[in-house]
């Protein structure tokens, strides 16, 4: 006789929620997944997806929704207006916008048979079954991270870094001619009106002017232009009695374009515990404890080596030796690749 199994309810239908609900139909388990926006929505992220393996993708179920992406492997980088250096990443990214991924995905979990409340936001209430991926939370942070989605740039099929005087943003080509500008800035005390986006403001004020008059220039697609501050990066403080995945769990530098793969691998370990608490095998706080701790192995030190690395980028001291050890192709590239990403 089929065994009944418990629910599993996913609060957050970002990428972290949809993966994990799309990995449970796949196995059978009952989930319900509630989201506080409707799909598609455009969201402040890079869209530049690095670090998550082949095998992970596979294991969740998820390999043809990622298919139709970019893959983006080499990286131009930039310091204000002076070029520093080209080089490749040691495996291509993938690069597919969040408006694209997110409507395949909770199309694909709902074939799948799981269940989705769009427009229904969850209270941060622990309860056996509850799974919290409801992205960032509302911390004071230094940050804000703007993004839009632009086309007729040429990237060369390469991923730009700019990197400027108190932030960086990046450019990546993402499905239909378009491309995602996305970057992250410390917060402006205060800025004069301005009718211009706000993602050119802050170029400005970052030194960025040659890529900002380049941007002008340029199509904006409509309503992809978002914004969000009020967060703080690294491990967030645990919310206890709850299970908490993705962003809501930690929150590494974007410049490692390494977030939606965190939150993708986070999706991916919380499986087998939650396979076993719905089939009735470990009580709820056992398999809170297992997630728990394989998340702490498994990201523990990327996040703490992005923290330094973005602490460097960033510091006015260290950015001329940063730029000539870059443009004499010294920085170790791979290796600093390799450790932000296990
Ligand atoms: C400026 C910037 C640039 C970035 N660039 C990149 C990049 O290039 N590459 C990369 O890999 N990562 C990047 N990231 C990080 C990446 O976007 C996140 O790591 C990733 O989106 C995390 O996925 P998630 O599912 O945990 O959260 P999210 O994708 O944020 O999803 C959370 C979902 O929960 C919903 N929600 C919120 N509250 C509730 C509630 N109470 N009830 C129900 N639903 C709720 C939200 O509407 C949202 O849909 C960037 C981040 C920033 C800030």
């Amino acid at each position: 006789m089929a065994q009944e199994m418990k629910t599993i309810t996913i609060a957050g239908g970002g990428l972290a929620g949809l993966a994990l609900g799309i990995a449970l139909r796949r196995v059978g388990v009952p989930v319900t997944l509630h989201e506080a926006l409707r799909y598609p929505r455009h969201r402040v992220c890079g869209e530049f997806i690095s670090g998550v393996s082949d095998e992970t993708l596979a294991s969740l179920g998820i390999d043809a929704a990622l298919a139709p992406a970019h893959r983006p492997q080499q990286v131009r980088w930039w310091s204000g207006s002076h070029f520093l250096s080209r080089f490749s990443l040691p495996e291509p990214a993938r690069a597919l916008s969040r408006f694209a991924l997110d409507e395949v995905l909770s199309r694909q979990f709902r074939a799948l048979g799981g269940e989705i409340c769009e427009n229904s936001r969850v209270a941060p209430v622990p309860a056996p079954g509850l799974v919290w991926t409801a992205g960032r939370r509302p911390a004071k942070g230094p940050w804000i991270g703007l993004k839009a989605h632009v086309r007729d740039l040429d990237l060369d099929h390469s991923l730009e870094m700019h990197l400027g005087s108190h932030g960086y943003v990046g450019l990546v080509a993402v499905e239909d001619g378009w491309v995602n500008v996305c970057g992250l800035f410390r917060l402006m005390p205060e800025r004069a009106r301005s009718s211009e986006p706000l993602l050119l403001t802050y170029l400005r004020h970052n030194g960025l002017e040659d890529l900002a008059t380049r941007l002008h220039r340029v199509p904006w697609r409509e309503h992809s232009e978002s914004a969000v501050a009020g967060f703080r990066l690294g491990l967030q403080p645990p919310l206890p009695g709850l299970m908490s995945l993705g962003d809501a769990h930690s929150i590494i530098p974007p410049f490692t374009g390494n977030g939606m793969s965190m939150a993708l691998e986070a999706a991916a370990l919380a499986v087998p515990p939650l396979q076993r608490y719905a089939r009735g095998e470990i009580d709820w706080d056992l398999s809170c404890a297992l997630v728990r701790q394989t998340a702490r192995r498994a990201f523990t030190r990327r996040l703490s080596l992005a923290g330094t690395c973005q602490g460097l980028l960033l510091a006015p001291w260290f950015r001329r030796p940063l730029e000539i050890l870059a443009q004499e192709q010294l920085l170790p590239f791979s290796l600093l690749f390799s450790h932000t990403r296990r």
